[in-house]
């Protein structure tokens, strides 16, 4: 298919674009997916370290995952699922947290929920810090578990769009990658990779997408890209869609960073064991040591936190790391571990940030972000998604929304 003879572009080869792309090929409907980057997934991205063990630098887990259309497409590839309950499903290691403070951590998480969910059906919205009990010696790791959960401290998020994300609590893992997945998801879709869009008209009959690599005319368009894109304005709409803009504003990229250690004598720990670095601080790294078994620690930073380290790259966030695990496990730790990779999301130029959250009072930005412009111009990606934000299903079901909302506002046309 030329680049000037399509129906539908798609913007963003992520999670959403993948998704809504499929769609429209299946309803036979000509659309060419314009991606930046040189890969497809986004932030679904997996790599493999030197034992060909699979890395995923972004999404990891299939969140709900009895629910999550991943994991049909996982069976459709034959990829292997791994079941094993969650690290945050099991006790820490006592070592790092002793089972009788962690059932007292426990015990505020619930409670601090409780408040949530009770506060969300009022009317007026607030940051989810004024729910801290101020009393609780676990605020500090409620805040940190905050990072982790929404890429941001509890007094920057929305109590009320907290509060409506859902979970069925059912995570699995894919063994090959969730980034893997994704990507071949899309692996026959008509593509231009390596292409970033700049500029999107629609003042014209038909719309006209500036690129990297020339203009393309289509009759309709799919905006996947990450909300951090769209209020930094990577892309000039024109006319200009101020409303979008001010939506994506409310609806920043918090930041969650992943670094992958290589453990050696990882026989002395359990199969996905986790450790805490600090309990009584905000600044701390959630540690998985062996997922799926393997020698490997998967060190997970948020927040303030994890923006800080990035200006370090991958040696700050190791020497960070390696100082929490001596802390808990022994000076002698520090010999037996190495830093394999990480990828700074906050510095990435196609994503600007690891996943949405909302700011106070900007709950109902999402909504406003997904509404089409003119039955031409649509919108998905995970910052569109009212319940399942922050995530790859979250993304796969906006994709798929938005590619049947073009796909009725064709049968409108030719009725
Ligand atoms: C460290 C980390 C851990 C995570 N863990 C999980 C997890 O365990 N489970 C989970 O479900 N989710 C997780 N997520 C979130 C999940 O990865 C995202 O929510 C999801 O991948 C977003 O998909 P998307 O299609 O909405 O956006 P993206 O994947 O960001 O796709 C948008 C695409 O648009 C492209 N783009 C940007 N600008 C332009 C432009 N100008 N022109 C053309 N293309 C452009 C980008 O390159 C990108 O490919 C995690 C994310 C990170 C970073």
């Amino acid at each position: 298919m030329s680049s000037s003879d399509v129906d539908v572009v798609v913007v963003g080869g992520g999670a959403a674009g993948v998704a809504a792309a499929r769609r429209l090929g299946q309803a036979s409907i000509r659309c060419l997916l314009v991606e930046a980057r040189p890969r497809l997934g986004g932030r679904a991205w997996t790599v493999h370290d030197s034992g060909r063990r699979a890395l995923d630098l972004g999404c990891g887990w299939l969140h709900s995952a009895d629910r999550n259309p991943w994991v049909g497409v996982a069976e459709e590839q034959g990829a292997a699922i791994d079941k094993t309950p969650p690290p945050w499903m099991h006790r820490p290691l006592e070592a790092s947290f002793p089972s009788s403070e962690h059932a007292d951590f426990r015990r505020a998480f619930a409670e601090f929920y409780a408040r949530l969910d009770e506060a969300a059906q009022g009317g007026t919205d607030a940051a989810a810090s004024t729910l801290l009990d101020p009393a609780s010696r676990w605020n500090a790791l409620l805040n940190a578990m905050s990072t982790y959960i929404s890429g941001a401290e509890l007094d920057r998020i929305s109590l009320k769009d907290l509060d409506r994300y859902q979970s069925t609590d059912v995570n699995w893992r894919v063994v090959d990658g969730y980034g893997t997945l994704i990507s071949a998801y899309g692996a026959d879709v008509p593509l231009l990779l390596d292409c970033p869009v700049s500029a999107i008209d629609h003042s014209g009959k038909r719309l006209k997408i500036e690129t990297s690599k020339g203009a393309i005319a289509a009759d309709q368009i799919v905006v996947t890209v990450p909300s951090a894109i769209l209020a930094a304005e990577r892309i000039q709409f024109v006319p200009a869609l101020p409303e979008k803009v001010q939506a994506a504003h409310g609806l920043p990229l918090g930041l969650a960073d992943k670094l992958f250690i290589s453990l050696e004598n990882a026989e002395e720990f359990e199969t996905s064991v986790r450790l805490f670095g600090h309990t009584d601080r905000v600044a701390t790294a959630g540690y998985h040591i062996k997922p799926f078994g393997w020698p490997i620690i998967e060190a997970y930073f948020g927040g303030c936190c994890a923006a800080a380290l990035e200006a370090g790259g991958m040696a700050a966030f190791f020497d960070f790391a390696v100082a929490e695990l001596v802390g808990v496990l022994g000076s002698d730790f520090a010999k037996r571990v190495k830093p394999i990779r990480i990828h700074c999301w906050g510095g990435d130029p196609f994503a600007l940030g690891s996943y949405s959250f909302a700011l106070p009072g900007f709950a109902d930005s999402r909504r406003t972000l997904a509404e089409p412009v003119d039955s031409r111009l649509f919108f998905a990606g995970e910052a569109c998604s009212r319940h399942d934000f922050s995530t790859a299903h979250g993304g796969y079901f906006t994709g798929v929304a938005a590619a049947d909302q073009v796909i009725a506002a064709r049968r409108a046309i030719t009725a």
